[in-house]
């Protein structure tokens, strides 16, 4: 999805710090996180989109998190922290990012809470925002999602198909159906986001700095809801 395809959301004049996307597997958190790094230049870190590029060039940790991805379990802490610190020490974050996909475990949230502490690397408190939809929704969005493998645009062949089926608007590139998005991985997907990722949501809303946006609606009023509540932490510096 291009920020040019849908209505402008004027770019807000707002240093955008560190910003959590938090919610369960097909909320739309890659999809806003496209739009949050368009409307405020700031990077998107997904844990998922780094693990599939790992898999993607065989390196040693695609190999190790390829199994677990497509059985919908979490890949270890340690493997994940150190990926994000990795892309931590990159000098593009300093106006902030969306963290997209991480933390997912409670011993994740702690490890980055201390890191942030400890490197110094933050020049904002962090921002939660949490996105809510109904489980019945998110098995559709599931496993109705393509993704672009070029422009990582990502399309919805229920409600957001591409214009020529199975192909990207944008560049034309064949479009791909995540192994892991099927009814089965997305079952186990969901048991861990349940037992492993909702504290990670009590975590952060017991910390202030947090919002919670109804993610049912159009992407466009989502993403207005986001930016809004974004504004509104910021401004009040909670
Ligand atoms: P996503 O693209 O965010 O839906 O992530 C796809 C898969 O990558 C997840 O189901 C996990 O197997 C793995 N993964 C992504 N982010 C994390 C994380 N923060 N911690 C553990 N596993 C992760």
């Amino acid at each position: 999805m291009t920020s040019e395809s849908r209505p402008h959301t004027p770019a807000p004049a707002l240093l955008p710090g560190p910003v959590l996307l938090l919610g369960a597997p097909g909320v739309g958190k890659g999809t806003q996180a496209q739009f949050l790094m368009a409307d405020f230049g700031i990077p998107q870190i997904s844990t998922g989109d780094t693990l599939r590029d790992n898999i993607a060039r065989g390196t040693d940790l695609g190999k190790a998190a390829k199994g677990l991805m497509d059985q919908g379990q979490l890949v270890p802490d340690d493997l994940v922290n150190d990926m994000v610190k990795a892309r931590l020490s990159q000098s593009d974050v300093e106006r902030g990012y969306i963290l997209d996909g991480y933390p997912r475990t409670l011993g994740q949230a702690e490890w980055l809470d201390a890191h942030l502490v400890s490197a110094a690397v933050e020049t904002l408190p962090l921002v939660a925002i949490n996105i809510r939809v109904d489980e019945q929704e998110l098995l559709r969005r599931i496993t109705g999602r393509r993704i672009c493998p070029v422009c990582k645009t990502i399309y919805n062949i229920y409600s957001k198909p591409p214009k020529k089926e199975g192909v990207c608007d944008n560049d034309g590139t064949p479009l791909q159906h995540r192994s892991d998005d099927t009814e089965e991985a997305f079952t186990e997907r969901m048991k861990a986001y349940n037992s492993l990722t909702a504290p990670v949501i009590e975590h952060y809303s017991h910390q202030g700095r947090f919002r919670e946006v109804d993610g049912a609606r159009s992407v466009e009023e989502v993403t207005a809801s986001i930016e809004s509540a974004l504004r509104e932490l910021r401004q009040a510096g909670e």
